[in-house]
């Protein structure tokens, strides 16, 4: 799968938070499904307001870039967003876009005017298509850029030619750099083939970005694109759509000071992907209430585990378990009706009560671990309630760290008992050429 990433000029706002973990979630729900996923998102490095942005600060456009595209994983890791498999740069595929560009010159889907490129819409027959508009209406309500160079005003660029002393590569059209959608169609097929499976990024990018990506790519390969197109709906700020030109916008860092992110990630699941969600303070703290609970029942359960008694599960026991799966099918059945985490949530939480009112110190700790797994497994399909493990992380590679502190130091006493303080918490240690490594028993 293929969702558009961000233009890296600076901070993203929580309105981008909101698509990246739609797709963050998709990726993991498909592969709790058993597929196998390559997830591609761009960062789209070339652009206007990366080079102004660059001129305001005196330093070359790379400099920009290579900036917030650290700052987008820092960012994003705070949100439980799991890195993709490929993040495919613009600068870094010049020149198979211009390949591309040049097929769909000598198809006659292209036309040079005046150094710039542009795709001929008028040749492409199911333009419209994604954003259900025929040729006429576009053209009545074309809010698209009126250039002298275009043919048709609907005729978007594909390369524009270079303004003098602004970043630019040779091509056979003189020097420029490429219009904003062919990047795309370009890396999506580098990387994922003609055909894709799904496709997306927020609902703004519906018309007139993946309309365009269609008729690129569909032109030059004359197969379908996309199997299935995903499109988040807005966050707004009073029914406005959150952006960086309205300055309505908070960005995770600023949310951060107040909220674990997590409840901001949590408020994004609770909400069907495609559905508006109007941003405010009382949809933030109660999606803590409603987080808080999920960690309780986590918590009781994972108390529970410690003290129950290890023997052999009852017949009842045992049949309650059984019936518990049922939650997972329900899980799945709502989630594969367009990914409605809305209502995985909902049986999330029906899942928990109904282990909150049947189990208690009597019980067997194998049914109760079961019962945990279970939950566990749900819950981290959305990438929630991870808290404890990352921290846990944290504390192993400090004590880690401590150990080859003390080794260096010929202190061998301390760095065994650091490991054998490990072992006993379930952590085993390798030395290997690459440094120390760890992993659970
Ligand atoms: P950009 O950096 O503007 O290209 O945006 C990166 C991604 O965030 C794109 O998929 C946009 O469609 C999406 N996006 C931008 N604003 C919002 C918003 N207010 N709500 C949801 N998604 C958004
Ligand atoms: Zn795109």
């Amino acid at each position: 799968m293929y969702a558009c990433g961000p233009t890296v000029y600076d901070y993203f706002h929580i309105g981008n938070a909101r698509t990246f973990i739609i797709f963050d979630a998709l990726r993991k729900y498909l592969e709790y499904r058993g597929y196998d996923v390559t997830f591609v998102q761009n960062f789209t490095d070339v652009d206007d307001k990366i080079i102004n942005r660059a001129k305001e600060e005196g330093v070359p456009p790379g400099e920009i870039s290579e900036k917030f595209i650290q700052i987008y994983f820092e960012d994003s890791k705070t949100l439980g967003i799991e890195k993709a498999d490929i993040y495919p740069k613009v600068t870094e595929n010049i020149e198979e876009i211009i390949e591309f560009i040049g097929e769909l010159m000598d198809k006659g889907y292209a036309y040079e005017s005046g150094g710039d490129v542009y795709f001929d819409v008028s040749r492409y027959e199911d333009y419209g298509k994604l954003s259900k508009q025929n040729l006429e209406e576009l053209q009545l309500g074309a809010r698209v850029e009126v250039s002298e160079q275009k043919r048709n005003p609907l005729d978007f660029v594909l390369w524009k030619a270079a303004k003098p002393g602004e970043l630019s590569w040779e091509s056979p059209w003189g020097a420029g750099r490429p219009g904003w959608h062919i990047e795309c169609s370009t890396m999506s097929n580098k990387y994922l083939g003609e055909t894709i499976d799904i496709h997306g990024g927020g609902r703004d990018l519906i018309f007139p970005h993946h309309e365009n990506e269609i008729a690129q790519s569909e032109a030059r390969s004359g197969k379908p694109f996309a199997n299935y197109w995903l499109h988040v709906g807005y966050l707004n700020i009073d029914d406005k759509k959150m952006s960086k030109s309205l300055g309505n916008f908070f960005t995770p860092r600023e949310i951060a000071k107040e909220f674990d992110l997590e409840n901001f990630r949590f408020l994004i699941l609770s909400a069907h992907y495609r559905n508006p969600v109007n941003f405010n303070r009382e949809l933030l703290e109660s999606a803590k209430n409603g987080l808080d609970r999920l960690y309780t029942g986590k918590n009781n359960l994972e108390y529970l585990i410690e003290n129950a008694e290890d023997r052999i599960p009852m017949e009842n026991e045992k049949e309650w378990l059984e019936n518990l799966k049922q939650y997972k099918n329900r899980f799945n059945e709502v989630m594969d009706d367009d990914f409605n985490t809305a209502d995985g949530i909902a049986v999330i939480f029906d899942l928990v009560r109904e282990i909150n009112t049947n189990v208690d110190e009597k019980a067997t700790k194998q049914i109760l671990q079961e019962a945990y797994d279970l939950f566990m497994e749900l819950t981290s399909v959305l990438g929630l309630l991870g808290k404890k493990e990352e921290t846990l992380e944290e504390d192993i590679e400090r004590l880690i760290e401590e150990r080859q502190k003390a080794r260096k130091e010929k202190n061998f006493e301390l760095s065994d008992k650091i490991r054998d303080d490990l072992k006993e918490k379930g952590i085993i240690l390798e030395d290997t050429p690459q440094g120390v490594k760890w992993r659970r028993v």
